[in-house]
């Protein structure tokens, strides 16, 4: 059976870096019918705080990437980690090492010296422990092989060779006690039955240390898939302006987690052209081969436009939940208590905003002019619309439609065609100052549809504030 993990360190958010890592993990997992494991690597103390782990876990929860069992402690495994590093150096794999700081840094001075990179020259690799000095706890440091090869064989990045003589005798088990990441990462991928690995490729270098661990205690590595990392649109280092975020900054800024999903799918992943494609289709299509040996560059007007995508085919009553929890969670209160006391003609207006809104806000904002308080602050465009001649036609407008036997769009819109008819004006040149009038706004769904959504009551007092 796949077993996939997911091993984000807490830094108090779900990185989109780590949440396309989560995908992909899972996404293999369920494709081959298998699992994927949630460890938390959270063996720094002061940053693995509660708060951090509950916002990674709230950002997997809100992607909807659901992991198989209890979420594992890193740090709560942290005595069998040590016994599998006392473990190496009973069956000769390990050392104990005694060297001082001093020592240390004489060793990297040396090093240096001779041109040579600075690193641990094995100095108590072969040496009796009886010549311990006093009172000094040791570090266990692993033997890592003195000449050939290691050999990643990665499901992105092909065979990628480091010579031995590179990699020095790592520290596996610190002088207190404590493992190092190396060492952990290795004994919780083999003891959770890790298969497949799938993670970012800055730790492609640590993969052939890594082996060099999996070797000395004969388990078998696990498949490896090293992913290019996220890069800005200009090919840098993603940065915060462009995308480096937490999740729920996304959730934030109004993308749902389905546009989130595909989009992330598609950075770093391919099948064939395909733009847009439901999670379960990407779960049917994942492979490792398929995922992308370049670095994908993080596109805002891309994610955008797979997002206007979902808005435009979601459910009213689901998006409606997700505005009004939108509007909470980024502290605007009158949207809040306007979309809930308006809930029916939030949810009737819906299918008219959708396919106007690329974002959850944008649907806010475009929601707005059914709660908006009288008498309406028309924003600037709006405003310039309404001269002294346009409010001369809205006071028309409004006895025309006084006078209205039947309040709905085909009535609307006949007698409204008739009036424009009858001042030798373009129906649009009636409707945008109506809108500007009614709404406040120059954008909004069809102002016949949305005189019937705020009633005749409201449409001709909103007329009325305008043009007194
Ligand atoms: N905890 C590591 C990170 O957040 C991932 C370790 C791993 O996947 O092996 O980058």
């Amino acid at each position: 059976q796949v077993v996939t993990r997911f091993a984000p360190s807490p830094t108090g958010y779900l990185h989109i870096g780590g949440a396309r890592t989560a995908l992909f993990s899972w996404a293999y997992a369920q494709n081959q019918g298998g699992k994927m494991l949630l460890r938390i690597e959270d063996t720094d103390r002061e940053r693995s705080t509660e708060a951090a782990v509950t916002a990674l876990i709230d950002g997997l929860k809100w992607l909807g990437l659901h992991w198989d069992g209890e979420p594992i402690s890193q740090f709560g495994r942290a005595s069998r980690h040590a016994e599998v590093a006392h473990e190496l150096v009973k069956i000769g794999h390990a050392y104990y090492c005694y060297c001082s700081p001093q020592e240390l840094d004489q060793m990297r001075e040396e090093a240096r010296a001779a041109g040579k990179p600075p690193r641990y020259n094995g100095y108590w690799r072969d040496r009796d422990p009886s010549e311990a000095p006093e009172g000094v706890s040791p570090v266990i440091r692993i033997k890592s092989p003195l000449s050939g090869e290691i050999v990643v064989h990665d499901h992105v990045q092909g065979d990628v060779v480091f010579k031995t003589e590179n990699l020095d005798d790592f520290i596996i088990l610190r002088s207190d006690g404590t493992p190092t990441y190396m060492h952990a990462v290795v004994v919780d991928d083999h003891d959770m039955g890790v298969t497949h690995i799938i993670r970012g490729d800055d730790h492609l270098t640590n993969a052939a240390r890594q082996i060099v661990i999996y070797n000395a205690m004969g388990w078998t590595v696990p498949e490896m898939a090293h992913i290019p990392l996220i890069h800005g649109p200009d090919g840098a280092k993603l940065s915060k302006r462009h995308g480096a975020l937490g999740v729920e900054a996304y959730r934030q800024m109004g993308y749902l987690p389905e546009a989130v999903r595909n989009y992330l799918a598609r950075l770093g992943w391919s099948h064939g052209d395909e733009e847009i494609f439901s999670t379960q289709q990407m779960v049917e299509w994942f492979s490792l081969e398929a995922l992308n040996k370049g670095a994908a560059r993080f596109d805002f007007v891309k994610l955008e436009n797979i997002n206007g995508h979902y808005i435009r085919e979601a459910d009213p009553a689901y998006l409606y939940q997700i505005m009004v929890d939108t509007a909470r969670e980024v502290g605007r209160d009158t949207d809040v208590e306007g979309l809930t006391a308006n809930h029916n003609t939030v949810l009737a207006a819906l299918p008219e905003l959708q396919p106007r809104a690329k974002t959850v806000l944008e649907l806010i904002d475009l929601a707005q002019f059914i709660y908006a308080l009288r008498p309406i602050q028309p924003d600037a465009a709006a405003a310039a619309l309404l001269t002294d001649d346009s409010r001369a036609v809205l006071r028309s407008v409004a006895e025309t439609l006084g006078g209205l036997a039947e309040w709905s769009v085909p009535a609307i819109d006949s007698a409204m065609r008739v009036l424009a008819e009858e001042k030798g004006l373009k129906l649009g040149k009636l409707a945008q100052p109506l809108r500007a009038a009614l709404t406040g706004r120059t954008v909004s769904p069809g102002i016949f549809e949305v005189m019937v959504l705020i009633g005749r009551e409201e449409s001709l007092a909103r007329l009325a504030d305008q043009t007194a």
